[in-house]
């Protein structure tokens, strides 16, 4: 094979307890239809022949020093637990080390059936996957951690969902798989031993400073208050937060259900499987903290003196709250052009945030006109942005270059839902240009691009996307 990776698996080592090894599943006929040359080069990874490439990312052909292999982990679905989940479509192909030197993980999702897919086919479609791949690859260009995509290939097979649709590999790259619910299932069977060896490895692959399991608690709570106060700068809302869909390194996990708002409010939910609005977008801070608790229950189990361990660990919980607020506040000050910090603060964003919430203001394209009329034209009844905006303009008259900061914290571009229905739909007929377009318009989000303008218009009426799905 002239097409080759340059494999340093650490995971594979790890006791057999961990995961289960087996190859991928073959399928019918892999056509390569993405692949990642930018993150390749970080990787390490030089571009080979094309059907080469399909083949490897299909899961047709294990490439040489790859130990495919499924992840066992649990997780709280919706507040409750299930003590067993897993890779039921994944496998974990190996790991490398970039050109950067960090490790990241090489996963093939979609790959077939394995131990863990209860009733599930082990597939995906190529929806769910075009998805993944442009909202990880956009959100990494937004500067939040994400997985990214490095591949994605049709199988030339069908999966059955509500019909038959045509099959998908996404090959995706993420700093590791380790999950809350990784922890989880390790602590609710009382396997202590497994729980302290990941443990160890989990701060020496994350956080080689950490101290102990609650300096493990600890680093992975400030991860994820930086990275939910980021997801709600840009709007975002995952979706499915359960415990098995919240990473230890910090980075964004699993796009299922995802999306990016168009008109603010705080209620928004779009995913279909979320009746009760657990995971609305403004419930995500809440569900980060519940989250780490989890891991926290998880994470105790190992220790000798259990009270003091609880009361410690109670106090970390504790101030998850506040730092997530701290970076809510900083993310929201630079997208008002604020660099400094003054009392007012605060109010100046919620303020602006209510007004935007009661008149149907667009999220996106609010904050990246500020000042300017388009941002007024944002609001049904434009009064209450002009009553808020000579406030706004009296605290900008005190920043050096408000308008260079606000260009910089509040892209011109996100991945609208109804750009990636639209994508989605035309792959399926087997045309690809509004994947590759805005796979190209993505990557530089903070660009104005003016060809590409109406990427920035929200849906209308008919456009709206109302409810996401499940990537099943
Ligand atoms: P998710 O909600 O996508 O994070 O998935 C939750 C669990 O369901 C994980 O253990 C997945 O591996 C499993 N799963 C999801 N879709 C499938 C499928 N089509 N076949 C087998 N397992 C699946
Ligand atoms: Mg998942």
């Amino acid at each position: 094979m002239t097409f080759s990776i340059p494999f340093d698996n650490s995971y594979a080592r790890l006791p057999g307890a961990f995961y289960t090894a087996q190859p991928p599943k073959p399928v019918a006929a892999p056509r390569l239809i993405a692949f990642n040359d930018d993150l390749a080069k970080l990787l390490r990874i030089s571009r080979g022949e094309t059907e080469e490439m399909a083949r490897v990312f299909a899961g047709n052909a294990v490439p040489d020093g790859a130990t495919p292999l499924a992840q066992l982990y649990a997780g709280h679905q919706f507040g409750q637990y299930n003590p067993q989940l897993g890779d039921g479509r994944a496998l974990l192909l190996g790991e490398t080390i970039g050109t950067d030197e960090k490790r990241r993980d090489i996963q093939l999702k979609g790959s077939g059936p394995t131990p863990y897919s209860r009733m599930g086919d082990g597939r995906a479609w190529l929806g769910p996957v075009l998805r993944e791949y442009v909202v990880s690859e956009a959100m990494h260009a937004l500067g939040i951690p994400t997985t990214r995509g490095l591949a994605a290939v049709e199988t030339g097979e069908p999966v059955y969902r509500e019909g038959a649709l045509p099959g998908a590999v996404l090959t995706r790259v993420a700093s590791s798989h380790l999950r809350v619910g990784t922890f989880q299932i390790f602590a609710a069977r009382g396997e202590i031993t497994h729980l302290k060896a990941l443990t160890d490895y989990a701060i020496q692959r994350h956080y080689p400073d950490a101290q102990g399991p609650l300096g493990l608690l600890t680093a992975v709570r400030d991860a994820q208050a930086k990275l939910i106060a980021q997801w709600m700068g840009v709007g975002f809302i995952h979706g499915v937060m359960n415990t098995d869909n919240c990473a230890i390194s910090g980075e964004t996990i699993d796009y299922g259900p995802c999306a990016f708002m168009d008109t603010y409010h705080p209620n928004t939910v779009f995913s279909s499987i979320d009746r009760m609005g657990r995971y609305a977008y403004s419930n995500q801070p809440d569900i980060a903290v519940w989250n780490l608790a989890q891991l926290a229950t998880a994470l105790i189990q190992q220790m000798e003196d259990k009270e003091a361990a609880v009361e410690e660990a109670t106090t970390i919980v504790h101030a998850m709250p506040a730092l997530i607020q701290d970076h809510w506040l900083a993310t929201f000050r630079a997208k008002l052009g604020l660099a400094t910090e003054e009392d007012g603060d605060l109010a100046l964003v919620t303020d602006l945030l209510q007004h935007m919430a009661a008149q149907y203001a667009d999220f996106t394209n609010t904050f990246r006109a500020l000042g300017a009329d388009t941002a007024r034209d944002q609001f049904t009844d434009p009064s209450a942005y002009d009553n808020w905006l000579p406030g706004w303009q009296a605290r900008t008259g005190r920043e050096a270059d408000p308008q260079a900061l606000i260009a910089r914290s509040n892209p011109a571009f996100i991945p609208r839902n109804h750009r990636i229905e639209q994508m989605i739909e035309a792959a399926v007929g087997g045309d690809y240009t509004p994947f590759h377009r805005l796979t190209t318009v993505l990557a530089r989000p903070y660009d104005d691009q003016p060809d590409h303008a109406e990427l920035q218009r929200p849906p209308t009426p008919d456009e709206v996307v109302p409810a996401t799905f499940c990537g099943t």
